[in-house]
Order: C-alpha cells, then sequence, then structure tokens
C-alpha cells in the first residue's frame, strides 16, 4: 500500500446548486449539495437515474461552473478543468490506430514529455492494470475489460489527485464487473489519488468505498453519507460478509425511499 494522500488534497462541493437553462424551463440538477473527499478515499455516488449524478462528476472536473456555491479543488475554486483531474466513462473511448502502449501514454504526449519517459511510465502502469504483454496490441484486439483497464491506466498516467469514474464497468457483464472492482481497488490502493465512483449498482459502490453519497431524487441533495468499514484489501467473496449484506441493505432502504418518492411525484402530475 503507498502512502496516503495528504488531507490537502481534497475536491469539496461547498453548498452547491446546478440549473441547466433551457428555452422551455431551467432543471434544477443539484441543489444546495455539501460534501467533501479527501486524503486519497474511494468515494462512490449512488442515486435514482436522472437525479445528478453526472452532473456532479463534470462540476467536479469544471466542465460545468455551479449555479450557487463552489467546488474546490484541493481547496481552490475550480474554474475549468485541471491537470490533477482524471476522468474515465463508460466507453473505453480508446484510438483505434494505436497500440495499448500508446493509447495509455497519450495525456503524456500531449503534455509534451519525452518518448523515451512516457513510454516508461506507460509500461508500469500497464504492468499494474494487469496489461503485462499486451503493449503492442490494438484495442480491438482486447476484450470489453481490458480496454477499460487501458482507459484506467491512460487515466492514471498524469498521476491525478483526484479520478472522476461515470460508470466505468456499465457496459461489462456481471463476472466480469465484479472482477474489474476488486482489480480498480487493487490499483487503486498502489496509486494516490480520491476517487468519486458513479454507479448504480449497489453491491458494487459497497464492495469498493470508503464512503458512499446516497444522493436523493432530483434535484440531487446529499440524502446519506454511509461509511464503508470494510477491511481491506477487498476481495472477490466479500459479498459474502454479513456485514457488506448489512451495509447494501441499508442503502437500498435509502434508495427505496428516493424512488418510491419518485414515482409517487411523476404519477401524481
Ligand atoms: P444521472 O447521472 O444521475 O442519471 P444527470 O446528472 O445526467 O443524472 O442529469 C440530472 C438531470 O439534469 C436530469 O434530469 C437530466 O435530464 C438533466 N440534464 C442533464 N444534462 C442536461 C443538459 N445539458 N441540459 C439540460 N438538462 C440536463
Amino acid at each position: 500500500m503507498s502512502v496516503a494522500l495528504s488531507e490537502d488534497r481534497s475536491v469539496q462541493f461547498a453548498d452547491v446548486s446546478l440549473e441547466y437553462p433551457s428555452k422551455t424551463g431551467s432543471t434544477l440538477a443539484v441543489d444546495s449539495l455539501t460534501a467533501k473527499v479527501s486524503g486519497g478515499k474511494f468515494v462512490s455516488i449512488i442515486g435514482p437515474s436522472g437525479c445528478g449524478k453526472s452532473t456532479l462528476l463534470d462540476l467536479a472536473c469544471g466542465l460545468l461552473k455551479p449555479t450557487q456555491g463552489s467546488v474546490l479543488l484541493d481547496g481552490t475554486a475550480v474554474t475549468g478543468p485541471q491537470s490533477s483531474t482524471s476522468m474515465v466513462f463508460q466507453e473505453a473511448a480508446l484510438l483505434p490506430w494505436r497500440t495499448v502502449l500508446d493509447n495509455v501514454a497519450f495525456p503524456l504526449e500531449v503534455n509534451g514529455v519525452r518518448r523515451s519517459e512516457r513510454r516508461e511510465r506507460a509500461r508500469a502502469l500497464l504492468t499494474t492494470v494487469g496489461l503485462d504483454g499486451f503493449a503492442d496490441s490494438l484495442p480491438s484486439e482486447l476484450s470489453g475489460g481490458m480496454r477499460q483497464r487501458v482507459s484506467i491506466a491512460r487515466a492514471l498516467i498524469t498521476d491525478p489527485a483526484l479520478l472522476l469514474m461515470d460508470e466505468p464497468f456499465g457496459a461489462l457483464d456481471q463476472q466480469t464487473r465484479s472482477v474489474m472492482g476488486v482489480e480498480l481497488t487493487r490499483t487503486w490502493e498502489r496509486v494516490n489519488c480520491n476517487v468519486l465512483f458513479v454507479t448504480h449498482d449497489i453491491g458494487e459502490a459497497v464492495a469498493l468505498s470508503d464512503e458512499v453519497w446516497v444522493l436523493s431524487r432530483r434535484p440531487a441533495t446529499l440524502k446519506a453519507r454511509v461509511v464503508i468499514d470494510l477491511p481491506r484489501p477487498r476481495t472477490e467473496d466479500l459479498p459474502l460478509n454479513p456485514k457488506f449484506q448489512s451495509l447494501e441493505a441499508e442503502i437500498w432502504k435509502l434508495l427505496q425511499e428516493e424512488s418510491r418518492a419518485m414515482h409517487l411525484s411523476t404519477s401524481s402530475t
């Protein structure tokens, strides 16, 4: 395990609201949300569909500006995309004509890092994500899970203090997904960064995280912060642990309340 990330490295939502303007009437997606992750924590964000989870990630990486309040990265207001933040999406979005190694090294190439150094760092990260031996393969020669491991390596190559992940395993089958989850926690334990991980899968959130933020139905508010005090390293048999099951049930109940309230409010209009 690496040395813990300093408590100063943080992302903080301070009374954040976000309203999307539109010609037909604006949409309030996030309402006065206050929350913080620091010191190299893994936080999952879960909430009803359309509640504002992806919007929170867009705010964290500076793609959106809050309508009210502020987003602070390491204590400084975020005003646009930051080099210390990386993002992984549901689709790996690799460059198909480039080898795995050159895909992973790409962000360093953009930053003007010399070839030998970027290739060396890319090779080290391929080892971290278990893709030794695939450096010269093309993305089309890999499985979906392997492609997503390449995109995680690419996101980590800039040594980010904050990693944002939006349903990164959403396109994978359940078995691959749980293997990838355990692999991700092992990779994350070797790097130093805070993670905000959006998922709709309660078991995945519990298995990976130090904390789970449960959001309300839209507009998103922080309904609950559930601390996951399960030991690390996490293993694939964790779902058999009674503590895991009770945390999963607690979050399920919180989400059910929101889904029921959402259903009632839409069926009464
Ligand atoms: P989630 O990730 O939880 O499914 P999102 O953050 O994508 O939810 O969206 C939250 C709400 O904001 C939804 O009602 C969605 O329709 C709305 N929304 C998202 N993006 C835009 C946009 N660019 N313009 C207007 N409304 C948007």
